[in-house]
């Protein structure tokens, strides 16, 4: 028989690692960035050699990030029966060993197949918007090698972006800062560690990412309402206080008028709110944090 037959479970953990480290990658890529850009890094031999490490790093990011959506389209595919991935004639398989054949030892079949075997299993086929966005990483990791510098930049984001789309066309109702938090609260860092870094991690990455998105990508992936005002998460300044970061990643909630609590989709946390103007002259907001009367809309604190 064949023995350690990989569960749907084990297909789409490792997916979902590999996506974790492929974003880990790219998010860190925007970061050196704007490092570079803060230190006044221009023009220069170091700024193309920047570049040029850059796309190998994208590359490789890429190649992980198609991996990593291969071993989640296996892990469906397994759902239905693991044994529809072994590929090829029965005379093509292990030879010589008829008892306890690890299911390892089989070839699997090719990526290129993924999706049509997919859609004739499942019982929801994939989505066009998936299926063109899987075809596309494909392309892009050849154009990567023959991308000419600067836009280098822009692919960083694409793929944040990417990532995004695939997974929530993968998991509808599914929730990628869950799965960020799990992925850096197993990272190597934390276990010599502490998990205390993760919380200023996702701040500052979902600071980065909100400013890639449309205001309907917002709302899709992260619940942000596109027509409600968004407010500084006190929880989560609390959390990247020495970032200098303002997250407005908290929403009244409910969403009124004389609402005293504002929810935030990065830390989860529902926070207290007092309605009282901001001491600022030519502040709009009226939401002020209740215990240490910080404005959420323009992150003034108050008297005391
Ligand atoms: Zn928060
Ligand atoms: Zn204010």
């Amino acid at each position: 028989m064949i023995t350690d037959v990989p569960s749907e479970a084990d297909f789409v953990e490792t997916g979902l690692s590999l996506l974790g480290f492929a974003w880990d990658k790219a998010i860190e890529l925007l970061g050196d960035l704007e490092n570079a850009r803060h230190y006044g890094v221009d023009d220069s031999e170091a700024t193309a050699a920047f570049w040029t490490a850059a796309r190998q790093t994208l590359l490789v990011t890429t190649t992980v990030a198609q991996q990593a959506l291969e071993f989640i389209l296996k892990g469906r595919i397994a759902a239905v029966s693991p044994y529809l991935l072994i590929a090829g004639q029965p005379r093509e398989w292990p030879r010589g060993v008829y008892t306890n054949v690890p299911f390892a030892e089989f070839r699997t079949i090719d990526a290129q197949d993924l999706i049509h075997v997919h859609d004739t299993v499942a019982e929801v086929p994939l989505q066009e918007a998936f299926v063109a966005k899987f075809d596309e990483l494909r392309r892009k990791r050849n154009s990567i090698m023959h991308t000419v510098d600067r836009r280098v930049e822009a692919r960083a984001g694409d793929i944040l972006r990417d990532i995004l789309l695939l997974y929530y066309q993968l998991f509808l109702g599914g929730d990628w800062v869950a799965v960020r938090r799990q992925y850096l609260e197993r990272s190597p860092i934390a276990e010599l560690h502490s998990t205390d870094f993760v919380e200023q991690q996702l701040v500052w990455e979902i600071e980065q990412v909100l400013g890639l998105l449309t205001n309907r990508q917002k709302q899709e992936y992260f619940g942000l309402p596109a027509r409600q005002r968004k407010y500084i998460c006190p929880e989560c300044a609390r959390n990247s206080d020495h970032l200098e970061l303002l997250p407005m990643t908290a929403v009244l909630r409910p969403n009124a008028s004389n609402s005293t609590t504002v929810f935030c989709f990065v830390c989860g946390e529902t926070t207290l709110v007092a309605r009282e103007p901001c001491q600022r002259g030519d502040c709009p907001g009226n939401v002020v944090s209740d215990d240490e009367g910080q404005c959420l809309t323009c992150g003034l604190y108050g008297p005391g």
